[in-house]
């Protein structure tokens, strides 16, 4: 999509460190770092946040959460990490194209601020 910020790390039009990539997602760490690991995990079809998700997208996002798994095993999270989605204004959401937070190498603090 256009003006997407993360629709342009998929085509490659912004640099990302990408961590993983395949036909349906891809996973890059996140700019501004909030963990000492923290990766972004997104779909490469543009969904707008949780909310715009429907029936058709359980076998993506099925497919999200257990690559996430993968991921945190490849990056060594074996003492726990985090998953995130921020939806919305009051969600914290800042980029309107669906993603997942992963974050970890820390011990996280509950609740979130
Ligand atoms: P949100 O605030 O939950 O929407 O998360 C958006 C995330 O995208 C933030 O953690 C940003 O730091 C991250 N972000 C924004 N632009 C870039 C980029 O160009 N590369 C990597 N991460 C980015």
């Amino acid at each position: 999509m256009k003006d997407c910020i993360f629709c342009k790390i998929i085509a490659k039009e912004i640099p990302s460190k990408v961590v993983y990539e395949d036909d349906y997602i891809m996973a890059f760490h996140d700019i501004e770092p909030q963990a000492p690991t923290h990766v972004v995990i997104i779909p490469k079809e543009h969904i707008a946040s949780l909310n715009d998700l429907s029936d058709e997208h359980n076998n993506l996002i099925g497919h999200i959460f257990l690559s996430i798994k993968n991921i945190a095993n490849t990056l060594g999270l074996k003492e726990g990490y985090r998953v995130v989605s921020n939806c919305g204004d009051l969600g914290g959401q800042t980029v309107d194209h669906i993603h997942f937070h992963l974050l970890g190498g820390r011990q996280l603090q509950w609740p979130p601020g």
